[in-house]
C-alpha cells in the first residue's frame, strides 16, 4: 500500500504548503482479484484548492482518476479542497462523517475503515488501513483525542502505524506499542513526539510518500 501526502502545513520543494492535511491512499490488495484493488481513495483537501490540484499533478495522480473522497471533519482546513476536486471530478464519491457510531468498511473489500464518527468540539472520523504490517490510522486534526480514537481503531486489529494531525496530543504512554509514528499538521508537539519515540517517528509533509 502506498500513502502520498498531498497538502500539508509543511512542504517538500517543489510542492505546494498550506493550513491543512491531505493525504492519498493507494490500498495493497494486489494478492486477491478483488475490483477495489486499483482504487485511489483521498482523504481530505486542505484548505485551497489550487494548491491541492497543484500537488496532485506534482504527484503524478490525475484528480479524475480517484474515485473515493473521505473528508475527516468540517472545519475549512480540511474541506477547502473540496470544490476544486469536484469542479475536476464531478463523479467522485464522497464520504462525510456519518451517523453509524462504529467502524465501518468504506467499501466491501477496498481494505480502508472509518472508526465512525467521534465526539469532541466537532464530529470527526479517522480512516483505518490495512497493511501487510498492521493497520494504519489516518487522522485529520484528532480533536476527539488521539486515545479515544486509537480505542475505536484497535476493534479492527493490531495498529502498526498512525499518522495525521495530532493536534494537541501530550498524552505520549498512548503511542508506546506503535511502531510508525508520523504526526503532522495542526500536531502542536512534534518536537517532544520525536523526542519521546525517535525510532519511531517519521516527518511527514506535503510531498512526502510512505511504502508499506
Ligand atoms: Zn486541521
Ligand atoms: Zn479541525
Amino acid at each position: 500500500m502506498r500513502l502520498l501526502v498531498v497538502y500539508d502545513n509543511n512542504a517538500k520543494p517543489g510542492f505546494e504548503s498550506g493550513w491543512g492535511f491531505s493525504c492519498l491512499i493507494e490500498p495493497d490488495n494486489k494478492k486477491d482479484t478483488n475490483k477495489n484493488s486499483n482504487k485511489k481513495i483521498l482523504f481530505d483537501t486542505g484548505d485551497n484548492p489550487d494548491k491541492l490540484l497543484f500537488n496532485l499533478k506534482k504527484l503524478e495522480i490525475n484528480p479524475k482518476d480517484i474515485d473515493i473522497l473521505i473528508i475527516s471533519h468540517e472545519h475549512w482546513d480540511h474541506t477547502g479542497g473540496l470544490k476544486g476536486i469536484l469542479r475536476v471530478n464531478p463523479k467522485i464519491k464522497v464520504i462525510m462523517p456519518n451517523a453509524f457510531s462504529e467502524p465501518t468498511e468504506v467499501e466491501e473489500g477496498l481494505g480502508i475503515y472509518t472508526t465512525g464518527p467521534l465526539l469532541n468540539s466537532v464530529v470527526e472520523q479517522s480512516l483505518v488501513v490495512k497493511t501487510s504490517k498492521g493497520n494504519l490510522v489516518i487522522t485529520g486534526c484528532a480533536h476527539p483525542g488521539l486515545k479515544k480514537i486509537l480505542q475505536a481503531a484497535s476493534k479492527l486489529g493490531n495498529i502498526y502505524g498512525i499518522l495525521g494531525g495530532f493536534h494537541g496530543f501530550s498524552d505520549y504512554e498512548v503511542l508506546k506499542n506503535i511502531e510508525l509514528i508520523a504526526p503532522c499538521h495542526c500536531t502542536q508537539h512534534i518536537r517532544e513526539i520525536k523526542k519521546h519515540f525517535p525510532e519511531n517517528y517519521k516527518e511527514l509533509m506535503a510531498g512526502s510518500v510512505i511504502e508499506v
